[in-house]
Order: structure tokens, then sequence, then C-alpha cells
């Protein structure tokens, strides 16, 4: 069988393991912990995981989903559901299989004896700010061993046992690996395996009050699972000479290979799962899936697609050096698709009404317009046009400057699909603020097509007053003004940086056809951008339009 060629040096490791005959087969898993709903940055990772080893399916290729809930204080069912919804969504299925790192308790519990019957894990009784004084640093100075180091195995398995069976409270006392206390490297300076935490765990109930730390639980589960190639983010790559190790000394074969690559960074997106639940808690935003929220089940609320992350996640590569991937990029990705796919419409955000007085009191007409000048196969659809209309406040201007071609006293414009019109007076409220725009319109420019060459560069969308849809729209921006909210300047809390303009509410008017939309659609509303129904909040009697993103590209033209 032909190996597929390799496209990032993942895939490099890859076929190097199938061309040696080191690995017969193609094995991922992507372990998230279920603290937190996933957010973009893991999409890179899931579709890291999911996608390689589709790229080898032929070599048995098959990913699986675990949960790596060895952390019980923070861990919750919901989290668990959204994120297989989340991946499912995003496209992939674990054809591995669903697993959770606490079904394997009872096993990394036999592998910790193993290791105090081998002389190679003991109990500790220092407390963590003892260990700490003891530990040295990485500039060469070792750690002092724990008067603890060398009890003798009778001695360690028994207190090991009275942990397990609750005889300690939380921190008396934790087990250690006996790895190497002059290591430069400070995590092979006898980490903490166990520790003992008196509390509930989501699914394995009151059964365990000590817990296995990740470090210890993540190879093993890896190994349990047979997963061939362990992919996870760079923070891992002082960890890998751990992580081999335990496999190592428990003598596991067919040892999976760690590979670590560098996490996505997003320009003002913040992907702390911490902060994000902060935001949640404290209510700044509307729950994990607000449209402005960096997860995936946010990002699909706002109306992104599937497909458009997953190009997204292709497009950034895959890399060992961290780097700043422009937000833009992925909006970029969203249009692209969308300008392809996405029903044109008509909705007027800002609307300003304008009355044609020289037509007919109560005619309508029912004009064309292109469904989706992309798409050959989209058709056309009927828009009631009449007396009155709505068009956007700014595309009239009474004092315009030069080079504006929409609507201005005594200023032809193009109605989109309908007419000319020409402006012959406005009227105005006590504040000066326009009220009503008087026109005119030309019945021989039909079709919005000029009869005589005349000239009329500004063509603007409009909703028949008579005919308009009411709906609430949600103009979402990037929830934080600051390119880098991780990274807030010293002395400043990131909380400031907060954008106060990341959702902007206007009552609009939509063409009539907009009233039959259903929550998969999406839009192009002319001149305005990408727009879907919000999932939540929108009801058939008070629809609620998302922007997805808008029209302009500011990512070409840097
Ligand atoms: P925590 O601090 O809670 O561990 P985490 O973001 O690492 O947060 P996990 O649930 O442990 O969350 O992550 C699951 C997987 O997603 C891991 O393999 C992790 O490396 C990967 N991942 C997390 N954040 C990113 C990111 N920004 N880019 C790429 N991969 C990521
Ligand atoms: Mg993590």
């Amino acid at each position: 069988m032909e190996i597929p060629e390799s496209s990032n040096f993942i895939q490099d490791i890859i076929v190097n393991d199938l061309k040696t005959g080191k690995r017969t087969n193609v094995h991922t898993r992507f372990p998230p912990e279920p603290n937190g709903y996933i957010h973009i940055g893991h999409a890179k990772s899931i579709c890291l995981n999911f996608g390689t080893a589709n790229k080898y399916a032929d070599f048995g290729g098959i990913t699986n989903l675990r949960f790596d809930d060895t952390n019980p204080t923070k861990e919750d069912v919901e989290y668990v559901d959204s994120i297989r919804e989340d991946v499912k969504w995003l496209g992939f299925d674990w054809k591995g299989g669903e697993y959770f790192a606490s079904d394997y308790y009872d096993k990394i519990y036999e592998f910790a004896e193993k290791l105090i019957e081998m002389g190679k894990a003991y109990v500790e009784d220092l407390s963590r700010e003892e260990m700490q004084e003891l530990r040295g640093n990485d500039a060469g100075k070792p750690s002092k061993p724990s008067p603890y180091r060398d009890r003798s195995v009778e001695e360690n398995m028994r207190l090991f046992r009275e942990m397990r069976d609750g005889k300690y409270a939380d921190g008396e006392k934790c087990l250690r690996a006996k790895v190497d206390l002059a290591s430069p490297n400070m995590n092979m300076r006898d980490p903490t395996i166990y520790r003992i935490k008196h509390c509930s765990h989501h699914r394995t109930g009151d059964k365990w009050c000590i817990y296995p730390m990740y470090d210890f639980a993540h190879p093993l589960s890896d190994w349990l699972e047979g997963i061939t190639h362990s992919i996870c983010t760079l923070e891992f790559e002082a960890h890998r000479p751990l992580y081999d190790w335990f496999l190592i000394e428990l003598g596991l074969e067919n040892r999976p290979q760690q590979i670590e690559f560098a996490r996505l960074n997003l320009t003002y997106t913040m992907m702390s799962k911490r902060k994000l639940l902060e935001l949640v808690q404290t209510k700044a935003v509307m729950g994990w899936n607000d449209p402005r929220m960096p997860t995936v089940c946010g990002y699909r609320r706002r109306g992104f697609t599937a497909s458009s992350i997953r190009e997204f996640c292709n497009r950034i590569g895959v890399s060992k050096a961290d780097s700043m991937v422009d937000v833009n990029l992925l909006y970029f990705c969203l249009r692209e698709e969308l300008n392809q796919t996405a029903s044109r419409a008509m909705a007027v955000i800002d609307p300003v009404k304008v009355v044609i007085d020289n037509w007919e009191d109560g005619k309508v007409e029912m004009v064309e317009v292109e469904n989706n000048p992309n798409d050959p196969n989209a058709g056309k659809r009927e828009v009631p046009f009449g007396k009155e209309i709505y068009i956007e406040a700014d595309d009239f201007m009474e004092e315009p400057p030069k080079k504006y071609f929409r609507l201005r006293p005594d200023g032809e414009v193009r109605l989109k699909g309908a007419y000319f019109i020409k402006c012959v007076s406005v009227e105005k409220d006590a504040d000066g603020k326009v009220k009503l725009i008087h026109c005119t319109y030309d019945p021989a420019t039909k079709g919005g097509e000029s009869p005589d060459g005349r000239k009329v560069k500004g063509t603007i969308h409009w909703v028949s007053a008579a005919h308009a849809v009411d709906a609430e729209i949600r103009l979402i921006d990037n929830l934080f003004t600051l390119e880098d909210p991780s990274n807030v300047p010293e002395g400043e809390d990131w909380h400031s940086y907060l954008n106060p303009n990341s959702m902007i509410i206007k009552q609009a008017k939509l063409e009539p056809s907009l009233a039959n939309a259903k929550l998969e659609d999406r839009f192009q509303f002319m001149r305005q951008g990408y727009f879907c129904l919000d999932s939540v909040d929108s009801k058939p009697d008070h629809l609620v339009f998302n922007r997805t993103v808008d029209l302009k590209d500011s990512f070409n033209k840097k």
C-alpha cells in the first residue's frame, strides 16, 4: 500500500514510522479536559488529530476521544456533552472510541504500586511548600533529597494503600516518582504522581480519594489505548522525557510517540479557559455560546460553518514555533465560502423612509433580484416594491463630500433591481434629523437599467415599507480591543480591554422573504455582510439575526 506523502513535520514522523516498520498503524487521540467548552485552539488540535488519522485511514488511521478527567474539582458532565457535540459538528467521528481517563484509575493505581515495588516511587510527607524549598532550580542547583526519599518498599506500599483508603487528609502525603534530582529538567526531579483529594468525581463518585497527576495518567492512558502518535502542544515538550520514563520503567512496549506542535494564538481573541469561564460566570457574555466567544459553539451560533473552520485550521498548518495568527484569516476563510453559497437578500439596518411622490398610491410591483450571482442555479426572486421604501440612513447625505455616489438632494441613485430615484426634498424632525426623503422615480429605468446611457454610479439596497419584516440585528465584533489580550501591559487589567462595541443591536427592516429564514440558512445582506438567525434568541414573532462577519476583507489588504 502506498503511504500518503507527508505535508508537515508530524506526518514526517508518521511516514517514517510506517516505512521503517516501527509502526504498522496510526492511532491518535484528542484529550480534552472536561472543564470548559472547546475553543478555536482546540479546534486546531481536533483537526490535527482527526485529520492526520483520516489521512492515514488506509493504515488503520483512527482517533479516540478521551476525556482527560483527572482533576475532579473542575470537571462537569455539561462540558462532556458539549465537547461531544462540538467535535461532531466540526465533522469528526471518534472511530477509535470514547474513553475517560477515569476509566483507567484501577490500572493506573496498579502501575503506581508497581513503581513502588520497583523502588521507583515513594510516599512523601513534606508539604508542597517544603518540597518547593528543596527543589533547587534549572540553573544548575539540584534538588535536595527529601528525608522520606529512602523509605522501604514495604513502608511505601503500606502508606500508599493507607492514602488510598482515606487515612490522610488532603495534602498530608503524596506519591512521588523517584526519577532524577540532578536533572536539568525540573519535571524529572521526583514529580508528584498521586495526590490526595477528598472529593467526588463526576464519574467515579466517592470511590477514590487519591487521584493521579496528568503527567502520570496521560502516557499510561495513551499506552492503554494503543495510541501510536500522541500529539500535544509545545508546553509539554519538557514533559516528554518523563512521559517516556514512565513507560520505559514500567516495561511497556510499543510506546506511543509524543509529538509537540505550537498552539494556536489568534489576534483579539482570548483562549484561556479560566478567563472564558469568568466571562460566563460574571455574565459579561450571554454564555459559553455567546456569538462573541471563541468557543466552537459560539462560532456556530454566530454563523460560522464547520467547513470554514476546518479550512482555517488547514491553512494555518502546524509548526514548532509559537506565533500569533491574524483573526482576519479566519474571517477570510468564512467569507470565501459564504460568497459562493450564501443567498443574497436586502436588509436595511439603519432605516430612513423614502416616499416616491410620483408613484401611484397603493400600487405594488414585483421586481426581480438575483439570489446568488456566484451560483448559476440559484435563480432569481421577486421582491415587492411600492410607494414607501426604507433605505440606509447613511445612503443619503444632504451635503455630501466629493465621490459620494449615493442619494443626495437633486441627485439620482439606482435602487437594486428596481428604478432610479431622485431626491426632491427632505422633511426633518425638531432636532434636524432627516425624517422622510421625498423622491421621484423614472419609469423608464425599470430593472435599474439606464434608458439613455445616463450614468448613475451608486446602487443601494432598499426594502418596501409596506412589506418590511422587523428584526433585531446583532452586529458582532471582536470581544477584545487589544491584539493580544492574553498579554496586557504590566499593571493593567485584561477586563479593561473588553470591547464595549462587540455587539451592537439594531432594529432593522428586512425584505419579506427573510420571514421564512431557517436556522441553517446563511445570507449575504447586500452591502452589509453575512448573517444568520440566532439559534437561541430568534423566535417567529421576534426574529434575531447575527452578523457573522462583515464584507470587507481586511486580511488581503494587508
Ligand atoms: P487547561 O489549561 O484546562 O489544560 P487546555 O487549553 O490545555 O487547558 P485541554 O482540554 O487540556 O485544554 O486541551 C485539549 C487538547 O487541546 C490538548 O491536547 C491541548 O494541547 C489542545 N489545545 C488546547 N489549546 C490549544 C491551542 N490554543 N492550540 C492548539 N491546541 C490546543
Ligand atoms: Mg491541558
